[in-house]
């Protein structure tokens, strides 16, 4: 068992992932999807409906996570 008596320190994200928002076709809830690379069936979380989607392109997202040192570069200075 953990002891309670300490403060946890605050915990910095390690990674990170870019999520996509698809608005569902029948009742306009933005379903939020994290990079998906390949097409698919998304389903809303809202009305339970599946619907096709866009891919987003593997290589943007490679992009992204790199120049952002896989979200290490996005943590508020104030906290380092
Ligand atoms: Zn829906």
């Amino acid at each position: 068992m953990q002891s309670s008596n300490r403060p946890l320190n605050p915990v910095m994200p390690v990674n990170m992932e870019i999520i996509f928002l698809y608005p569902c076709p029948y009742c306009g809830r933005e379903v939020p999807l994290i990079s998906p690379t390949s097409p698919a069936m998304a389903q809303c979380d809202v009305c339970r409906k599946t619907f096709p989607i866009v891919p987003v392109d593997a290589r943007t997202i490679q992009y992204l996570k790199l120049v952002t040192a896989n979200g290490q570069a996005s943590i508020d200075p104030d906290f380092l």
